[in-house]
């Protein structure tokens, strides 16, 4: 696993990519504007420069810009559903600018229409939106749901009915968030829960569909369907679900994002967050001398930073 974490660009774009590297990680997730807004201010082509230097001087590993909560890409109500899909238009268009490896979004709730209606509308808006931007460098990550409410794609099996709906897999993947996973009802402490898990991605969306983890544990539990995030073993998941998650082969090359509460200490927690993954690594199952030694001095330089 690449591990990284959600930072925020108040300071600036660039400033979030020496926010990161302080804290130990290697994947950045931003935010490309306000997420509680439609619409952002344009970003500044130099803006995007500095910020695509930092990444490449800075030797980030992964990039994603996360969209904003307001977009419904299933709305059953015409004029949301038109706004939503503009604006996530928008979003491409930022993320394409900012040169990110992907963009993560939450694929959408039916209200009322039907898990049916709302999976096809999904993948219309999808269809639109890749054909809006057919140069598009940027991959479209579909996250998983928590499966709260009329949300969908909670399950493997929904994500596969709209990756199937688009037929664009060169251009969209899946972003799993373990906390949703737990919510959901995928028991990662057990060998039974995650084995389940694996053979049912592998079944419907294909192993390598998954591009990144949200790396959450959850304050809920399992089965909950509810979207509570809480430190790395601090949680229901704890260090029994994630020692599985980081020691699986499968994932060695793939960024998981951090998203857990921060307090007062601004990004203190995520630095013990990653420490504490890191320690599971290592634990069950050491890695070579050299990367070990690597990935010790690197957290020990996170802490006290
Ligand atoms: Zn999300
Ligand atoms: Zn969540």
């Amino acid at each position: 696993m690449i591990y990284g974490a959600h930072i925020g660009i108040a300071d600036g774009l660039a400033e979030s990519v020496r926010e990161l590297k302080a804290i130990g990680g290697d994947a950045l997730q931003i935010f490309s504007k306000s997420p509680q807004m439609w619409a952002g201010p344009p970003i500044a082509l130099e803006a995007a420069v500095r910020f695509r230097d930092a990444v490449r001087d800075e030797g980030v590993r992964a990039t994603a810009v996360h969209h904003g909560y307001l977009i419904n890409l299933a709305s059953p109500k015409r004029a949301t559903l038109t706004r939503s899909r503009r604006a996530f238009l928008d979003e491409i268009r930022r993320a394409e600018l900012l040169e990110v490896d992907g963009l993560i979004f939450h694929p959408g709730a039916h209200l009322g229409a039907g898990v049916d209606q709302g999976l096809a509308t999904i993948a219309e808006s999808l269809r639109g939106a890749l054909e809006a931007v057919p140069e598009g460098r940027v991959r479209l990550l579909l996250e998983n749901a928590a499966g709260q409410g009329t949300a969908l794609c909670a399950t493997p099996e929904e994500l596969q009915r709209v990756l199937a709906g688009v037929a664009a897999p060169g251009r969209l993947g899946v972003t799993l968030d373990t906390c949703h996973l737990f919510a959901q009802g995928f028991d990662l402490r057990t060998d039974e829960g995650y084995g389940g898990l694996i053979d049912r991605l592998a079944s419907t969306i294909g192993i390598e569909t998954v591009r990144a983890f949200h790396l959450n544990d959850a304050k809920a539990d399992l089965g909950s369907h509810l979207d509570r995030h809480e430190n790395i073993g601090k949680g229901e998941i704890g260090d029994a679900g994630f020692r599985r998650l980081v020691n699986d082969p499968r994932w060695a090359l793939t960024p998981g994002y951090l998203e857990t509460p921060l307090d007062d200490g601004g990004y203190a927690r995520y630095a013990e967050d990653l420490n504490r993954l890191r320690s599971l690594e290592a634990a069950s199952a050491p890695p070579p001398k050299t990367d070990s030694r690597r990935r010790r001095a690197r957290a020990t330089s996170a802490t006290v930073k």
